[in-house]
């Protein structure tokens, strides 16, 4: 499943091929996405700009300048502008993948979405178990109450040790599931809660308003060490965002404790055991983590 770092990863490269260009064209092959694809979306998307790639939690925002705005120029003599820009949110869902094509190279299987731009490149969005969806906004991203509520970006200055410890005051619940709530930080999914915990060396079923705010901060240190790991080895794959083959984008990182259940400790050689907690699997070890 495409998390944070896959979503940066996807960003950063699909960024060069798209930003500055044209919209043409939108072909929508199969438009029953989680949420279904606007009616409307083909003939606004058509004539827009693609501006700066962005990303919040695990949203790929892509603004759009319109064509409205684009033929506006020169009106306006009383100063006062139209809104002259949209966003296109995007969800990858579960399986879902955005990559660069050249027009005419023929869709595969699942290949649900194309915007053809207009240097003859294209963006493609491949999602076979179509949990992901794209919507057209107007104006302000901030107020989707997709976006409003989120808590801060784990790589951000917002997120650290200090405010996990405030948050978490008072509170029962098992370190890992509050970890992993977006209104706490964003973009902490399965994988990156257990290995964050396993290198900060906390148990992930300590009660989260249990814990000190010293280890609160190794912990907030941890996660950002996994996803800065994740961001950066995702870097190798982005040649394949342009290439016609494969799936582009996920990769595997080296984890010490996800999906390793049974094996042993890379630091103390023991078993990593396996429990559920918030209903996921949560693999650990008893020995180095308390
Ligand atoms: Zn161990």
């Amino acid at each position: 499943m495409p998390e944070l770092p896959e979503v940066e990863t996807t960003r950063r490269g699909i960024a060069p091929h798209v930003e500055g260009r044209e919209i043409v064209e939108v072909i929508v092959r199969q438009g029953r996405l989680r949420v279904p694809v606007p009616d409307d979306f083909v003939d606004r998307l058509v004539g827009s700009r693609i501006g700066p790639l962005a990303r919040r939690a695990k949203y790929l925002l892509i603004p759009l300048r319109t064509a409205e705005a684009d033929t506006s120029e020169g009106a306006g003599a009383d100063g006062v502008e139209e809104p002259s820009s949209a966003t296109l949110l995007w969800h990858l869902g579960m399986s879902g993948s955005l990559r660069i094509a050249r027009l005419g190279e023929l869709p595969k299987k699942h290949d649900h979405i194309d915007l053809v731009l207009d240097d003859g490149g294209l963006l493609r969005y491949h999602d076979p178990r179509r949990f992901g969806f794209v919507d057209w906004l107007a104006g302000g991203v901030e107020q989707d109450p997709r976006l409003a509520r989120l808590g801060p970006e784990p790589l951000s200055d917002t997120f650290d040790g200090e405010r996990l410890y405030r948050l978490s005051r008072g509170r029962r619940m098992a370190v890992k599931p509050f970890l992993m709530d977006n209104a706490v930080v964003v973009g902490v999914g399965n994988i990156y809660a257990a290995e964050a915990l396993f290198l900060a060396g906390i148990d992930p079923r300590r009660a989260a308003g249990r814990i000190s705010l010293e280890r609160y901060e190794r912990l907030a240190v941890a996660v950002r060490e996994v996803l800065a790991a994740a961001i950066t080895q995702g870097g190798t794959t982005l040649r394949d965002f342009v290439s016609g083959t494969g799936e582009p984008g996920y990769f595997k990182q080296r984890l010490n404790v996800y999906g390793r259940h049974g094996q042993a400790c890379r630091r103390c050689g023991g078993e990593l055991r396996l429990v559920t907690l918030g209903q996921r699997a949560s693999v650990f070890c008893i020995e180095c983590q308390h």
